[in-house]
């Protein structure tokens, strides 16, 4: 007997339809899906779709198991579900029917989708420094073979495409270490003062390559404790800084502010919040909802000029969520950008 709190157990839709052609059973899931109350209800009116009513028959009379697509529209989008039908036979042959579950495959395939585009996006990422390697190594090899000067400006940029396939590899591993780290909470008191010195004093040449001067500034009393993993809190303020030097203003200021906010809801309690500003360009309204997406760029051209992979955003939005953190990214046009990092407050 397939009793009502066993359909419920099961983490997808389900309906089990008794040999009256009756549904006798059904999960909230199912009834949700269908958005109608379907118990007891002649199968026919409840599930219209005329493939599905084919299998259930013939899995009814020949008691065979199938497989069937049911599409259906859920907030505008069209979802497959793909239909699971099996024939139930009780010790007694008390309750016998077909059992239905829908199994959501529309995600499946939305994910495989994610992963064929990513491995698109890195295979393209990679190509554009290897073809320019390998186009080198050829030229060398032929026409500039007894040139000594394009030799030495040849091999500064096979260094320079090098240099970048590295950061790419380096940047890739280290946003699928932290995807395989994501459930696991950090729970190491972290000093973020302390953070933010180091972060600062390892970018001092990249700021004073550009002339940009960078502030910390905060009223509260060190340590600034949060629970956290101390390299990759380092990690994201160094992504954040270094953008901000990188694509801020040339001899311009970065200024990072470190506050505590006394009630943050969404933390029911206390957050510790670090921003980090820059007089730059600032960022057009409409690409701040996608600049945490791997690989999105504002200025292709610009982020490659100054060797940028495109993850950096990427990685600090993973970490942030490994933290149960939040990022917020306000920008006005001209007036610059501002990258604010909330973690839980942990004095
Ligand atoms: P990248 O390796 O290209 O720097 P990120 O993921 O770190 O990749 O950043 C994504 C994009 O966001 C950058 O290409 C740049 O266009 C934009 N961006 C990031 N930080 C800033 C900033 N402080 N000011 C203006 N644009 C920025």
């Amino acid at each position: 007997m397939v009793a009502r709190n066993m359909l419920d157990a099961l983490p997808i839709p389900a309906i089990f339809i008794g040999e009256d052609n009756r549904i006798r059973r059904s999960n909230k899931k199912a009834q949700d899906l269908l958005n109608m109350r379907i118990d007891g209800r002649h199968y026919v009116t409840a599930l219209r779709q005329p493939t599905l009513l084919d299998h259930i028959e013939k899995t009814m009379v020949e008691g065979v198991a199938g497989q069937v697509s049911f599409i259906h529209t859920e907030a505008g989008r069209d979802v497959v579900y793909e239909v699971h039908l099996e024939r139930v036979v009780t010790d007694r042959d008390t309750e016998n029917g077909v059992l239905l579950s829908f199994m959501d495959v529309k995600s499946q395939e939305e994910a495989g989708q994610m992963r064929s585009d990513f491995v698109a996006n890195v295979s393209h990422e990679l190509r554009t420094p290897l073809t320019a390697l390998t186009g080198f190594i050829e030229t060398l090899r032929g026409p500039a073979r007894d040139d000594a000067e394009a030799r030495d400006r040849f091999l500064g940029i096979m260094e320079t495409e090098g240099k970048r396939m590295n950061r790419l590899v380096a940047d890739l591993l280290s946003l699928s270490r932290v995807e395989d780290m994501a459930r696991i909470r950090p729970t190491d008191k972290v000093d973020i003062c302390a953070v933010l010195n180091s972060v600062r004093n390892a970018l001092s040449p990249t700021a004073d390559a550009r002339g940009v001067s960078v502030s910390i500034e905060t009223e509260l009393e060190p340590p600034v404790l949060v629970a956290g993993d101390l390299d990759q809190l380092a990690q994201v303020f160094t992504n954040l800084i270094e953008n901000a030097i990188k694509y801020g203003r040339r001899d311009g200021t970065v200024s990072v502010m470190v506050s505590r906010m006394p009630m943050l809801p969404a933390f029911k309690g206390s957050a510790i919040c670090v921003s980090v500003k820059d007089d730059g360009p600032g960022i057009p309204g409409h690409h701040l909802s996608r600049l945490t997406e791997r690989f999105y760029r504002v200025d292709n051209h610009r982020s490659r000029e100054l060797g940028g992979t495109g993850l950096g955003l990427a990685i600090v939005k993973h970490i942030i969520n490994r933290h149960r953190g939040r990022l917020r990214i306000e920008s006005d046009e001209g007036q610059g950008s501002k990258f604010t990092v909330l973690l839980r407050d942990d004095q």
